[in-house]
């Protein structure tokens, strides 16, 4: 008797049609209220419609509030503007947000990571403000804000809060850039002093990095500028098994686009070799905030039991599975 759910689906470039699919056959099988409004975004759209980002597309999410999002492609070289960056800009998608933890049966160098990046998604130097001075001199803006400073660290700490974390990890480069990363600091020290039940501590980047590689179970929340999350959240997909495995959403208080941290994977696209994890766990992260938290558990469990009691899966966890005979695996374990 729940009310139908329409969510944008966008099943994007490279391998996006691929896992998209494969996802849906996951969502399908559960039977849950939930219905797909197709758009498209990026080359494909390009290709159709004439526009990387089509008016149906944001009126859709515009709608819905609600998007599951393979990866996209931005035609290189024709001075377009990332469709991920434009997105999250339409939307003013503030935060991003990326868990990292160990799935059991895959085998990397840790065991016990389970991390949460929450990385500022509108400023830094992702607003591409670069100005040539002359042939041979670019530069490039950096741009910190209170407000979006305020809202993310606000974000991570308030998740902390409702999740029983114990502590939130910023970071930033404030020895070097001590104006604006100097900013993005003060600003998580007043707010962490609100939540004094949580743990706040700071950490320079390159020394995150380290840290991440060295003992990344000493990582809870962790919150930081745009450029920084970017390459940090890569790494922390490294640490529980690769790309293939990290999902996210971009959101804010209306609206959340769910979508793999990876892109469109070029290299492998039409070849059936893709692994589906990291959209089939975004699926889960929608499902979670969609109120279906046991439709969620009964795909993780049978992630996990493909995992640990076959050998079936993909290239990229050392398998020869195709991306269909995987899904096959698990939707028979559902
Ligand atoms: P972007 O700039 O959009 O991040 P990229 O080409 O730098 O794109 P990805 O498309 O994420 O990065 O690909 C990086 C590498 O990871 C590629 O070798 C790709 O094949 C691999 N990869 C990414 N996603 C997956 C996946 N779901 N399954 C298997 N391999 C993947």
């Amino acid at each position: 008797s729940a009310m139908t759910q329409t969510i944008t689906l966008i099943e994007g470039d490279g391998i996006g049609p691929e896992i998209t699919a494969q996802v849906v056959r996951v969502l399908q099988a559960l039977q849950l209220p939930l219905t797909f409004d197709r758009q498209t975004l990026g080359q494909t759209a390009l290709e159709q419609t004439g526009s990387l980002i089509p008016e149906a597309t944001l009126q859709s999410i515009r709608k819905n509030h609600i998007a599951l999002k393979a990866p996209c492609t931005t035609p290189v070289g024709q001075g377009f503007r990332s469709v991920n960056v434009q997105l999250r800009l339409a939307f003013d998608l503030y935060a991003n947000i990326r868990p990292a933890r160990s799935l059991e049966g895959v085998k990397t160098r840790y065991e016990n990571v389970d991390l949460i990046i929450f990385r500022e998604n509108t400023e830094d130097l992702y607003i591409g403000e670069e100005r040539k001075i002359d042939e041979d001199t670019i530069e490039a803006i950096k741009r910190i804000t209170r407000p979006a400073s305020q809202r993310i660290i606000q974000a991570a700490f308030e998740y902390a809060a409702a999740h029983q974390r114990k502590k939130v990890t910023c970071v930033h480069k404030a020895n070097i850039l001590k104006q604006s990363d100097g900013l993005f600091l003060r600003i998580f020290r007043e707010i962490a002093a609100q939540y004094p039940q949580i743990e706040a501590t700071d950490l320079i980047v390159d020394n995150a990095c380290m840290q991440m590689v060295m003992h990344p179970e000493q990582f809870d929340v962790m919150v930081m500028p745009n450029l920084y999350g970017d390459i940090l959240s890569d790494l922390s997909s490294g640490l529980i098994g690769g790309l293939g495995l990290l999902p996210g959403v971009n959101r804010n208080e209306e609206i959340a686009i769910f979508e793999a941290v990876h892109g469109s994977a070029p290299d492998i696209a039409g070849k059936n070799l893709a692994n589906p994890t990291a959209l089939l766990q975004s699926a889960c992260m929608m499902l979670d905030y969609l109120g279906y938290g046991d439709a969620a558990q009964r795909i993780h469990k049978a992630l996990v039991s493909v995992l640990c009691d076959t050998p079936v899966r993909t290239r990229d966890l050392g398998g020869t599975a195709t991306t269909t005979a995987f899904t096959d695996a698990l939707i028979a374990r559902l």
